[in-house]
């Protein structure tokens, strides 16, 4: 029987909906951290939806002897008719929720039912805690699934060739970013052509079919850009290679320089004041300053942090130097919702936001080694550059995980034992401080080039 799920994963790529099928213990379909964390927020956000339309019928199951799906939530009309309406978590419409509603409409009539309207439910991103009565907006997209539909027959029908057959063929293309079987169907050669970085796929297919398979293949005319030149002459040399211009780009940093990261809990349904849905909440940071000052906070409960941690930060950051993070976009947005939650510290926040600089340029635009394996991720590039600081011996070892220990933390539903506390804090402010010192490490042995 085919499901919404599966039905939604076909759409994208026959071959990775025989793996779901096929492999369904797969453990690259095993939810990593991020997962989990938006799946319990969806819950939250499916339960504040069906107190918004009650009298409904909820969970409705639908299926015939091929196709099953689940409605979310089924809502009488006057007409005796009903509607389905789906709910999302996410603060927009995309394609995908027009197919999901689209083909439970389709199983929903199969099945007999008479459904004359389709919905969406998704959190509108305008609302504002504490006014949260428009949280949601209700969608009629009834007419625009139409051309949808009527596909739906014809894709069924070939999932269930596919799912008879043989494991589909090379079906690579666009799709694969999202997909959790891209290990499987991309070679794993470090110098792969499908490692250049910011390569279309179609380009990335293209140089495949002409022959070449690594970096060290492509005819010495190929346009490449600067970074992927470099990845082809690090391959080559089986090594590192560094532009000239990463003295200067480090030399307009001035001094003495902070480097800063920020934790981060972020709820579909907004929790603070002035907060939206899915707004980041900056509950954690660690700051290192030239000189061996360290500093860390992490919010002692489930109140509002952002006033305390602001004060924190002003002082863990004094003067006018530069303030370093790895992929700084993350950092600025922190700090610029901080300047708007905390306005007396507004002035001297929005100071700050201006003196934040990015690492990751200066790697990715003179930096280059052949272990990078077509990435610029701080989890790559510290290993390879600074092999005596890495997260190997943490309990916490990345962003999603430290966002879910940090919720269960300061946002569980019941509060932990004081030992527990204890550890699990001492594991949080381990992680953050790593990567930190891991910034400041980088920094060093990049001056060293
Ligand atoms: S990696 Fe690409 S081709 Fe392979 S299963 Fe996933 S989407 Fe399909």
């Amino acid at each position: 029987m085919i499901t919404k799920s599966r039905f939604l994963s076909g759409l994208a790529c026959p071959k990775r909906f025989w793996w779901e099928v096929h492999e369904p213990d797969a453990a690259e379909l095993k939810p990593d951290a991020g997962t989990l964390w938006n799946f319990r927020q969806g819950q939250e956000v499916g339960r504040r939806a069906r107190a918004a339309v009650p009298g409904a019928r909820y969970e409705v199951t639908f299926k015939t002897d091929r196709i099953l799906a689940r409605a979310d939530i089924v809502e009488r009309l006057e007409d005796s008719s009903s509607a389905l309406i789906e709910v999302k978590g996410s603060n927009r419409k995309k394609d995908e929720h027009l197919w999901d509603i689209a083909f439970q409409l389709h199983t929903a009539r199969a099945a007999g039912a008479a459904v004359s309207r389709a919905e969406l439910m998704y959190l509108n991103r305008d609302v504002r805690h504490p006014e949260l009565d428009g949280l949601f907006i209700r969608e009629d997209v009834t007419d625009e699934i139409a051309p949808m539909l009527a596909e739906i027959p014809a894709r069924v029908a070939e999932l269930e060739a596919v799912q008879a057959g043989p494991l589909p063929g090379d079906l690579r293309g666009p799709q694969c970013r999202e997909c959790p079987f891209y290990d499987r169907c991309w070679p794993g050669d470090p110098h792969h052509v499908s490692r250049f970085y910011r390569l279309e796929t179609a380009a990335k297919l293209a140089l495949e079919q002409d022959g070449h398979q690594r970096f060290t293949d492509l005819p010495d005319d190929y346009k490449l850009t600067a970074i992927q030149q470099r990845q082809r002459r690090a391959a080559a040399q089986r090594g590192l290679v560094v532009d000239p211009g990463l003295a200067r780009a480090l030399d307009a940093w001035r001094g003495p320089l902070a480097f800063l990261d920020f934790e981060t809990v972020s709820f579909a349904i907004p929790r603070f004041p002035g907060t939206t849905p899915w707004s980041k909440i900056p509950v954690q940071f660690s700051a290192h300053t030239e000189g061996g000052r360290h500093t860390a906070f992490l919010a002692a409960d489930s109140a509002d942090p952002r006033t305390q941690l602001a004060t924190a930060l002003l002082d863990a950051c004094p003067g006018t130097g530069a303030v370093v993070a790895y992929h700084a976009s993350f950092e600025r947005g922190c700090v610029q919702g901080l300047a708007e939650a905390v306005p007396e510290l507004a002035g001297p926040l929005l100071q700050l936001h201006g003196r934040i600089v990015d690492l990751e340029p200066v790697v990715y635009n003179h930096v280059y080694h052949s272990d990078f394996r077509g990435s610029f991720s701080l989890k790559v590039v510290l290993p390879t550059l600074v092999p005596d600081t890495s997260y190997a011996g943490l309990a916490i070892t990345d962003g999603g995980m430290a966002q879910l220990e940090l919720a269960r933390l300061l946002y569980g539903e019941t509060p932990l034992e004081p030992e527990e506390d204890a550890r699990l804090r001492a594991d949080l402010l381990a992680y953050c401080e790593r990567d930190t010192w891991a910034m400041v490490r980088l920094y060093e042995v990049l001056r060293g080039m």
